[in-house]
């Protein structure tokens, strides 16, 4: 991890350039951190390949993009068990990539979380990668559907509009995946962005036509169960967020994810995963928190201006 050049607590001194401080900011002022309060979800970022290439992926996933590698069942029962010593209040183990299905150890992980006594939740396209499982994941549900959630990205309900960022020929796998699922009786949620100038609840009620045809049980009115995302390309003058936006913006350092949540990855060539603050920043190594729970439990400064932007909320209208 690189250093940073002011420790807390050092006298403030003279005015730097913007975010390259991990604990002052350009104007001097200390930067706002969050401890981390209680773990309640750990993520495992499985690998970053992906069988498609999404337009606007956030962790720049696609068919040759390995820069997280795949995550081994040993690697990750190392930190359910560490877990369960340093972190009992922990209550939901979360599966994300790149495609998580494309990594062959994914029934096997989420059979450990389970039997770990967690809930699982599972962040896919639900396409051929998760389709090759078919028969695991029909057992995983008989044995312990109650605890699963698949979330199953459909970046708009028409397929012009999905096929827009996921390419050509990617809405009926999709369709073909949610309605195993559905026939199957998991508990889907569904993922969707808010990047087509459309009002929510028209959005929302596009979606639900599109459920009812599907026979999906899905409330589009839940934003746990319909969860719409906004783009996330970051401005290039976000504002930093120091110790007093938090009374400013009227939130606390609680109300953000990396108060609750840890994800552990792989970067490719490392001989151990790592656990960093949050799934939004997997590859910035000033967010590598420590390579166990017991190394990462220390508060996370938010220098990246991804947390501002995206995070933070409302924090872009902070003014420091
Ligand atoms: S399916 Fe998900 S992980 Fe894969 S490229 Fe698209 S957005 Fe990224
Ligand atoms: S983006 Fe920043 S503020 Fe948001 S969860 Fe990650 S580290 Fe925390």
């Amino acid at each position: 991890m690189s250093e940073p050049a002011t420790r807390p607590g050092a006298p403030v001194t003279a005015p730097r350039p913007r975010f390259s401080d991990r604990f002052i900011t350009a104007t001097g002022e200390r930067r706002a951190a969050v401890p981390l309060q209680a773990l309640r979800t750990l993520w495992f970022n499985t690998g970053t390949l992906c069988n498609v290439t999404c337009t606007g992926c956030y962790i720049e996933s696609s068919p040759t993009n390995d820069r997280l590698a795949y995550l081994s069942q040993a690697e990750a029962c190392g930190y359910l068990q560490e877990a369960r010593t340093l972190h009992p209040e922990l209550e939901e183990i979360g599966f994300t990539g790149g495609e998580p299905f494309m990594n062959r150890n994914m029934p096997t992980m989420m059979r450990d979380a389970l039997e770990a006594g967690y809930r699982v939740l599972v962040l896919t396209n639900a396409m051929r990668p998760m389709q090759r499982f078919a028969s695991e994941l029909v057992q995983l549900q008989r044995d312990d559907g109650p605890r699963i959630t698949i979330r199953v990205s459909l970046d708009h309900h028409t397929p012009e509009r999905h096929e827009a960022v996921r390419g050509t020929g990617s809405w009926a796998p999709a369709l073909s995946g949610l309605g195993f699922l559905a026939r199957h009786g998991f508990t889907v949620a569904i993922a969707g962005r808010t990047r087509w100038g459309e009002d929510e609840a028209t959005l929302r009620a596009g979606y639900r036509e599109l459920f009812v045809t599907l026979g999906l049980d899905i409330d589009v009115l839940d934003p746990g169960q319909l969860v719409l995302f906004p783009e996330m390309n970051a401005r290039p003058n976000v504002p930093e967020i120091t110790e007093s936006c938090w009374a400013i913006l009227g939130k606390e350092p609680g109300d953000v994810m990396c108060a609750s949540s840890r994800m552990v990855v792989k970067r490719r060539g490392a001989d151990r995963p790592a656990v960093v603050s949050c799934t939004l920043i997997p590859f910035d190594k000033q967010f590598k928190l420590g390579e166990t729970f017991a190394q990462a439990g220390g508060a996370v400064h938010l220098n990246p201006p991804f947390c501002a932007e995206f995070c933070v909320p409302g924090g872009g209208s902070c003014s420091h």
